[in-house]
């Protein structure tokens, strides 16, 4: 988060945001399941102008062995911005950050995934950002979700998840990269809807408490929301395996 140009509007008089939305409007979403033809499980997932794929491996052996568990899989997550994903070329390879999203996508996920099924096996997630433009770790989550459901891993629920931040004073939903840049705050919210438990919960930025609870809230709403896209693209998923079975 930036210091914002003075002259820089994020909402205009007539409360539209930059990219034309309301307050409470969610970027476009489109998803699309089963894409890759070498991975167990994998899912497209395009988020306002955020791309991304997740592709699921598993469960299979462990290497190292030493990381077996005899009760359970491990749930491993690498999260990876390609180069030419944003502006200014990124160094490839994990930094600080990668690394940081990783492990709470991991977290988001884990509790969702029934490891207990598969004792002493790895269950592997790859989520390769293409374009990014703020809100990757949750467009993240939703498409490695996907990806897992596609694998035929079993879960107690899908995961999803939406942010929702401030700008100009206000609480909105769902911030664009010059909204992150240039807002006071984002908070990223991931849930299982169905056990109404949330799995991850974070925040940039400052906010009131007041302020914070609303985001929450919005985010929620935004995250059930893309959850009914998720449903609808595994249905999607099945129907063209159906056909060509027929
Ligand atoms: P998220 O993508 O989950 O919102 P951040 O808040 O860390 O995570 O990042 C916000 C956005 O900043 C990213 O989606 C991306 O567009 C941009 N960004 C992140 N890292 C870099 C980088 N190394 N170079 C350029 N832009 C980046």
């Amino acid at each position: 988060m930036m210091e914002k140009p003075e002259e820089l509007k994020l909402i205009d008089e007539n409360g539209y945001r930059i990219d034309g939305r309301k307050k409470y409007e969610l970027r476009k979403v489109n998803m699309k399941v089963g894409v890759l033809k070498n991975a167990n499980g994998s899912a497209y997932v395009e988020w306002g102008k955020n791309k991304i794929l997740a592709a699921v491996y598993g469960p299979r052996e462990i290497h190292p062995k030493h990381l077996q568990r005899p009760d359970r899989a491990i749930l491993r997550v690498r999260y990876n911005m390609a180069p030419f994903s944003v502006e200014e070329r990124k160094k490839p390879g994990p930094d600080r950050r990668s690394v940081e999203i990783s492990k709470v996508i991991r977290g988001a996920l884990e509790p969702a995934v029934i490891l207990e099924l598969f004792p002493r096996t790895s269950i592997d997630v790859f989520i390769e950002v293409l374009q990014a433009d703020a809100g990757t770790r949750v467009a993240g989550i939703v498409a490695a979700s996907l990806a897992l459901a596609d694998a035929g891993i079993p879960m107690k629920d899908l995961v999803s998840a939406c942010a929702a931040g401030k700008i100009e004073d206000e609480i909105v939903l769902d911030l664009n990269k010059e909204e992150d840049n240039y807002g006071t705050a984002d908070v990223p919210v991931a849930i299982m809807p169905i056990k109404n438990d949330i799995t991850l919960l974070q925040m940039d930025g400052y906010l009131t408490k007041e302020e914070f609870l609303e985001a929450v809230r919005l985010a929620i709403k935004g995250a059930k929301a893309v959850y009914q896209k998720q449903r609808e693209a595994l249905k999607e998923r099945y129907l063209n395996v159906l056909q060509e079975e027929e």
